[in-house]
């Protein structure tokens, strides 16, 4: 095709040469192995392997882990670039690979040098993370959540359900948040370490979905389950201020997600509206058509420009970038919805087959405005960053 749009989007990007060398291994990766596969893992809904294989293979779990653990660590700006290549290339690799690093923040950021020097090597060797608040009854809103951790005087008794836990069937270790008690008291949530071989674990329902159909999603059941104290990170109660720092740490990496998701849609796009013959002339031809792929090239480029702004301010060591994570994800995966479906558009019936990639495409884009805090929450965040205190 004579359209070049493989790095069209990465215009203008600062990164260093050994961030460079990462993102051109990640793009020779997804264009060779991710990408041809992603409509297969769809169809079969099966975990993608094959793929984790390869990510463990260059290594990239390092990029989360600190380099005094071992880790090669990279920019936010570098990180939320290799996101969006994975994005693009199989939503459901990339939402695996980044939900392992999701486990890993509270741990790296909160956790003691004990905890770090036992975890983290594991995550360089490849193990799988889960992250999991959610609840039956405990969505959006998270402080409604019912497990707990009961101080013992050998560490914590847990109890509890948790759903919607992406990997949950196959990570080896989670970072759970949980109502820690003390004494009858209830302090508060705080995340707990838990690795799938602790007696008390097992794995719950697991959900068939719309989209993202090759990452699993399953419920946690956590039955008696006694962890030392060691497993419990930052202080017992405390950890709604880590929930609310993690959720601003990993709302950029899920708009990446979106921006990933669009352009695939937006490629997939300009390529069949430069084939395909409707009336005598390539359909990109007819101003209807042409016009539609502007608006979406103005929307994924407006979209990614304010994920590289978050990821500016995390570079530049900003402590409060909160709203600036929630419009980047608001906008990103409201973007995503609107490519997706207007790829479809362009593509006539056979977008709404199988055949080509959109019909996918369309699917996963959707989970982008629902994880991670729906669009609606991301508006409150938003709101409430504008709105004095009376
Ligand atoms: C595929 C998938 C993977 C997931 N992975 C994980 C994971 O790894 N770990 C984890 O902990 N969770 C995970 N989740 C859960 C996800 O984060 C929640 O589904 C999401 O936060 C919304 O919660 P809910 O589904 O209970 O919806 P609800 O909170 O019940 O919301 C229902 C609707 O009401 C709206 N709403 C709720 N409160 C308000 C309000 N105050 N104002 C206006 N509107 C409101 C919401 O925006 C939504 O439209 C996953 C979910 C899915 C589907």
């Amino acid at each position: 095709m004579a359209v070049h749009l493989r790095d069209f989007f990465l215009k203008g990007i600062t990164l260093g040469e050994d961030e460079k060398l990462v993102l051109e291994t990640v793009q020779d990766l997804c264009r060779k192995e991710m990408g041809p596969r992603a409509a297969e893992v769809d169809k079969e809904e099966r975990f993608p392997w094959e793929n984790i294989e390869k990510i463990n293979e260059i290594g990239l779990n390092g990029l989360f882990i600190p380099e005094a653990y071992g880790g090669n660590p990279v920019s936010k700006t570098a990180w939320l670039a290799v996101l969006k290549e994975l994005s693009k290339a199989c939503p459901s690799t990339a939402i695996i690979f980044a939900t392992t690093s999701h486990c890993c923040y509270p741990i790296v950021k909160f956790g003691t040098h004990e905890q770090k020097e036992k975890f983290l090597p594991m995550f360089l060797e490849g193990a799988l993370g889960a992250i999991s608040m959610t609840e039956s009854h405990a969505g959006s809103d998270v402080r409604a959540m019912k497990s707990t951790a009961v101080k013992t005087p050998d560490g914590y008794l847990i109890n509890g359900t948790k759903t919607f836990v992406t990997t949950g069937d196959a990570a080896d270790i989670f970072s759970i948040f949980l109502k820690v008690k003390e004494d009858e008291d209830t302090l508060g949530l705080s995340p707990f370490i838990i690795t799938k071989d602790m007696a008390g674990f097992s794995v719950g329902k697991k959900e068939e979905k719309m989209g993202v159909r090759a990452s699993s999603t399953a419920g946690i059941v956590l039955e008696e389950c006694q962890v030392p104290d060691d497993h419990l990170i930052g202080a017992p109660g405390e950890g709604f201020k880590i929930l609310l720092d993690y959720l601003n740490d990993s709302r950029p990496n899920i708009a990446a997600q979106a921006v990933g998701v669009a352009e695939a849609a937006f490629e997939a796009s300009v390529s069949y509206a430069n084939e395909r013959v409707q009336f005598g002339k390539r359909i990109i031809e007819h101003q209807g058509i042409q016009f539609m792929i502007a608006e979406m090239a103005t929307q994924i480029q407006a979209a990614w420009q304010s994920v590289l702004h978050v990821a500016r301010l995390m570079d530049q060591g900003y402590e409060d970038f909160s709203a600036e994570a929630s419009m980047a994800k608001l906008m990103a995966s409201e973007v995503a919805e609107k490519v997706a479906s207007d790829a479809i558009q362009i593509h006539g019936g056979y977008g709404y087959c199988r055949d080509y990639p959109v019909e996918r495409i369309f699917r996963d884009s959707k989970i982008t405005q629902i994880y991670e805090g729906t669009s609606q929450i991301q508006k409150i965040v938003i709101g409430r960053h504008f709105t004095e205190k009376k």
